[in-house]
């Protein structure tokens, strides 16, 4: 398998990007029952070359431009091997204490290459916070609405102990800006909270005015403001929410919790001259990033941070005596800090990454897309037929051709029906735009001038063929 990987790793660039199959093809090529007897490995390796491959879209190609980067490495893939062979369930300190204890060690690492204030680092001194690893972004956003809900309604319920909780429920208001990822408004239906979404500004920002008018007139309504959500690097444009505006303004709440969403920026902070962007830290209650979007550590590691962990485990703590141990007291249990009871070994793939590269290598793993982001930017500004919409400052270049929304819609479903290169839209200001993030871990010059080669040669194809 390993050999396996390494072909498939080296030969990916000679393969389309995207597959070029209808849904259900795999249905006529697999039996519809489960074999009865065992079957050799090397059928079940052909079936994989003849069946499965021809459907998977290459994440790692280096023609994969879409989403954000699905992180990836050898040492992430050697790490999770092991994880998978020493097959723990962590989820107490007690069911394998390797597992947690490093899970701690290396958030603690993380966090402090990100800048997150003290508080946020179980080992500072006199901290109440820390790190744990989640399987999403979206369950990062989840869980700490929930413990946001749980805050609120211990609030409310100080005068009024005998009240239900989820009477509370319909007076509970959060907030996020459009921008936001729409993990936020799953999380407020899975809670069954109102959720304000609101227009950022001109630059994609949430700013002061917009969420303290939004608050006052949900107080003024009887409403309990009691979650913000904000964004740094949001996933259509990589924009920012101003945090330095949005902090205090939750802090003067009696019970608003203040979160911050940097699935994919948040990896970048580990660059010194990235961390001004993280201004306005120091009012949050919790934060996370996915090293598995954009430090190099494959699917699932998404990191949360939280300023008090006792408001996270409050809204979460169940403990049967068969989950129970004798450090309880002293050990961190992570089942308590998220929904699943069973957890991976994820930590040692962080470790893993994090001591082969070494933040100087993870570093300049993200400078090079920094660098080449901003090479494909020219590259488009050089070109009058098209224009940059977004404010490239990550790895993220948001554009268009200068034409209606449908012209450019037609531009990348005939780019990405070509096999050659793959894209995304999103809506910007209010146009319809592509998305080329630079993704792959290796990506070159020679990736990005091929790109915009192909993506030139379809629109003088497709402005040739309209009417003039
Ligand atoms: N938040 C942001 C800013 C994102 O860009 C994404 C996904 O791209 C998410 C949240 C959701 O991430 P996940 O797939 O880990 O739930």
């Amino acid at each position: 398998m390993v050999d396996y990987i390494c072909q498939y790793m080296t030969n990916l660039e000679n393969q389309r990007v995207t597959p070029d199959v209808e849904p259900g093809y795999l249905r006529k090529l697999i039996p519809s029952e489960a074999p009865v007897e065992p079957e050799n490995w090397e059928d079940i390796m052909n079936d994989v070359d003849n069946k499965i491959m021809p459907g998977v879209t290459h994440w790692q190609h280096p023609r994969f431009h879409a989403y954000f980067p699905s992180g990836n490495s050898y040492p992430s893939i050697l790490a999770d091997m092991l994880s998978d062979a020493i097959g723990c369930i962590g989820f107490s300190w007690a069911a394998s204490p390797a597992c947690t204890e490093l899970e701690t060690i290396v958030m603690d690492w993380l966090g402090k290459a990100i800048g997150l204030p003290n508080d946020f680092i179980t080992s500072s001194k006199g901290s109440r916070g820390g790190g744990v690893i989640q399987t999403s972004a979206s369950e990062c956003v989840l869980v700490s609405m929930l413990a946001a809900r749980n805050q609120a309604i211990q609030y409310l319920k100080r005068n009024k102990p005998h009240v239900e909780d989820n009477v509370f429920l319909p007076k509970l208001v959060g907030y996020c800006s459009r921008e936001a990822h729409s993990c936020v408004e799953k999380a407020a239906k899975i809670l069954l909270v109102k959720l304000r979404i609101l227009e950022p500004d001109e630059n994609g920002s949430l700013r002061k005015e917009t969420l303290l008018e939004a608050m006052e007139k949900d107080k003024a309504n009887g409403m309990v403001p009691f979650f913000v959500s904000t964004i740094l690097g949001s996933t259509s444009s990589c924009s920012f929410d101003n945090l330095q505006e949005i902090g205090p303004i939750c802090k003067a709440e009696p019970c608003t919790w203040l979160h911050v969403d940097a699935a994919y920026a948040g990896n970048a902070f580990i660059c010194p001259e990235l961390k001004p962007l993280l201004k306005g830290i120091e009012y949050a209650d919790s934060f996370n990033t996915n090293p598995n979007k954009w430090l190099l550590v494959n699917f699932d590691c998404s990191c949360l941070w939280v300023r008090c962990r006792m408001r996270l485990t409050h809204a979460l703590v169940v403990d049967p005596l068969y989950l129970q141990h004798a450090n309880s007291d002293e050990a961190i249990d992570y089942r308590h800090w998220g929904i699943p009871l069973s957890r991976r070994f994820r930590s040692l793939k962080l470790w893993f990454v994090i001591r082969k590269y070494g933040l100087s290598g993870l570093q300049k793993y993200i400078r090079n897309h920094m660098k080449l982001a901003k090479h494909f930017e020219s590259l488009v500004k050089k070109d009058n037929r098209f224009e940059v919409v977004n404010d490239v400052r990550l790895g993220l270049v948001c554009f268009r051709l200068l034409a209606p929304d449908t012209v450019n819609q037609t531009l990348l479903a005939t780019i990405n029906a070509s096999g050659k290169l793959h894209m995304i839209p999103s809506m910007v200001k209010g146009k319809y735009i592509i998305r080329f993030c630079v993704t792959a871990e290796r990506a070159t010059r020679d990736d990005i001038e091929y790109a915009w080669r192909t993506i030139t040669e379809h629109a003088s194809d497709l402005l040739g063929m309209l009417p003039t």
